[in-house]
């Protein structure tokens, strides 16, 4: 079908062609998120544009999504003069005329792509981090950090399984871990993970639940299990073979807990030795033979199990746990959740070490966007980014994420990749 220059070639193409890219982008962000944004008045026929634009409502959305897929030199020719940058930040709902020294952010609602039964969600809890991930249709659920700097929000977020097969914690800082009480009430938690946490103390494993019709753990399999930890022997759950891992040494290179479907990484900074062995030994003190999974479901333990990484870290940010995970059978897309962590160069390496020459990655920008954290992310990480995702709070007090970086990263066209993860809005990806 032969096409001139201004027509598109997704739904209703036609009618958003009569508005124009840039044009629509600024009416919508003036509709929904900033008065302030004028833009739209810079052209002529405005009053035939706004009735085009009221009459396709429905498609909005839509629009939107191929705004943000399109290519940032295609929209930079405009007679309303905005790049290519600006018009996908508007779509965004992220403000172009914010005063430099801060900013803002409208609530709008996400702009997901869709695929299939794996669904990963960092949920819109204002300055924290909330993260959850539901694997073969909830056969294998897990969490990533669980806080937020408004717990009132938390509340109004639930999980739709029952069950979690793990829980991981990046840090002991409120807004990453204040749910947590409330999540292990709601949920029965299979494993915990810790950020300098020696798994093999307590020969644990992890049990994937991972259930799939017809895929049987081959009896062997299920018999070493059986021997080696004791798992309860349940005949209606049929589970997936994976691999038993000897134990998990998190700040350690090559200690996956994986299964067959899926494949998960933890990472910290590398201690020394000897504080490595002094955290290991705090832990089993304060737990006395209690396992972690019971010990963490009290709020008041938490203090004390800070007091163990505040002996050997200035910055608690920096015991971040780091997970990488991905689908074994498809493992183009990689997620990479950072904590508040600050990269090194030695767990730059590791974690680069573990992406194929070809992954694509969508990462958790660490720290909410805070300068340092944000500049310590590797350019061989940054480069393969397909969604780099900032959970932070509209107006939270500490300025997440930093202005400067935000407009650096516009500068360098990799804005369409950044997703925002606000107050009541969550951003979710299938992989
Ligand atoms: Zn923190
Ligand atoms: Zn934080």
């Amino acid at each position: 079908m032969a096409q001139n220059n201004h027509a598109f070639s997704f739904l209703k193409g036609k009618e958003f062609s009569r508005m124009g890219a840039s044009w629509f982008a600024s009416y919508w962000h003036y509709n929904h998120c900033n008065k302030n944004e004028l833009s739209w008045q810079k052209c002529e026929s405005v009053a035939r544009r706004i009735s085009y634009y009221n009459n396709t409502e429905q498609y909005h959305d839509d629009w939107r999504r191929e705004i943000m897929k399109m290519d940032d030199s295609n929209l930079n020719t405009n007679e309303i003069g905005l790049t290519g940058a600006q018009v996908k930040a508007l779509v965004s709902g992220i403000s172009i005329t914010a005063a430099p020294s801060s900013v803002t952010f409208s609530h709008v609602p996400p702009l997901n792509i869709n695929f299939a039964q794996n669904t990963f969600t960092f949920h819109g809890i204002g300055q924290g981090l909330f993260y959850s991930g539901s694997i073969a249709n909830g056969g294998f659920n897990f969490v990533y950090d669980c806080g937020s700097e408004s717990p009132a929000m938390l509340r109004t977020i639930t999980l739709p399984c029952a069950d979690l097969d793990f829980v991981a914690i990046s840090h002991f800082h409120d807004d990453h871990v204040n749910g947590l009480p409330a999540l292990f009430r709601n949920h029965r938690v299979e494993k915990v993970f810790l950020p300098y946490f020696d798994a093999h103390t307590y020969r644990d494993v992890f049990i994937a639940n991972l259930v799939v019709n017809g895929i049987d753990l081959s009896s062997a399999a299920f018999a070493l299990l059986t021997r080696l930890y004791h798992c309860p022997v349940d005949a209606d759950i049929p589970r997936l073979d994976f691999d038993l891992p000897e134990a998990v040494f998190v700040d350690k290179p090559g200690y996956p807990y994986s299964n067959n479907l899926w494949e998960f990484r933890f990472y910290n900074r590398r201690i020394s030795d000897c504080d490595f062995q002094f955290i290991q030994h705090a832990l089993n003190n304060l737990l006395n033979g209690q396992s972690i999974e019971s010990y963490i479901r009290n709020r008041n333990n938490y203090d004390d199990l800070k007091k163990i990484f505040k002996r050997v870290f200035s910055n608690e940010n920096l015991t971040s746990l780091v997970l990488l995970h991905w689908n074994k059978a498809n493992a183009s897309v990689k997620s990479l959740l950072t904590g508040d962590v600050r990269f090194d160069q030695n767990l730059s390496n590791r974690v680069v070490g573990d992406l194929g020459a070809y992954d694509e990655v969508i990462l958790q920008i660490p720290h909410h966007g805070a300068k340092n954290e944000w500049d310590s992310v590797d350019q061989r990480i940054l480069s393969r980014t397909t969604a780099e995702v900032i959970s932070v709070g509209c107006s939270n007090p500490y300025h997440h994420p930093n202005f400067n970086k935000l407009t650096e990263y516009i500068q360098k066209g990799l804005f369409g990749k950044i997703q925002f993860v606000f107050e009541n809005y969550d951003y979710s990806y299938h992989c």
